[in-house]
């Protein structure tokens, strides 16, 4: 079943997502945004590209356990951007969209300062202090603090 719900002035459309229980009753899962639904895509997209180049160590602590991919600049934020600037109201509605945002986009999204090679409990502390996802002009913030934490380490 799909919603159109007005957030914050967009119109966006909802999946509302059911399950069948065994029973014949049916189970409610929750919501998910189409537009989310879109990110998880590009992101997904972006992560098996990143995979191809070579990281092997944490920036913080050089550990090379545990490694993973932290966006510094938001992905979602580089993706609304994109469709903002480019009139984009329906981006789910068209899957060619997807790898042509992930071509338009390439730069900013695969570029050294963006892609960071994180061990995971590094990526896990600064998650918890700057959220789960955050604002592009927060992005200065995170940089400052990845670099004390590193330093830290270096003594
Ligand atoms: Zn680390
Ligand atoms: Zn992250």
């Amino acid at each position: 079943m799909i919603s159109k719900i007005n957030v914050m002035g967009r119109i966006k459309e909802f999946i509302t997502i059911q399950k069948k229980m065994e029973n014949g009753g049916v189970l409610y899962v929750g919501t998910l945004s189409k537009e989310k639904q879109f990110i998880k895509y590009v992101r997904a997209k972006a992560k098996t590209r990143y995979h191809k180049l070579k990281k092997d160590k944490c920036w913080v602590c050089g550990s090379d356990k545990d490694l993973e991919l932290h966006h510094v600049y938001p992905l979602s934020d580089l993706v609304w951007g994109y469709l903002e600037e480019n009139n984009i109201t329906n981006p789910e509605n068209n899957p060619e969209l997807r790898d042509k945002i992930l071509e338009d986009l390439q730069e900013k999204i695969f570029g050294e300062d963006n892609l960071l090679t994180i061990c995971k409990v590094h990526h896990k502390n600064l998650h918890r202090l700057f959220g789960r996802t955050y604002n592009s002009k927060m992005v200065q913030k995170v940089k400052k603090y990845l670099t004390k934490q590193k330093e830290k380490l270096n003594g």
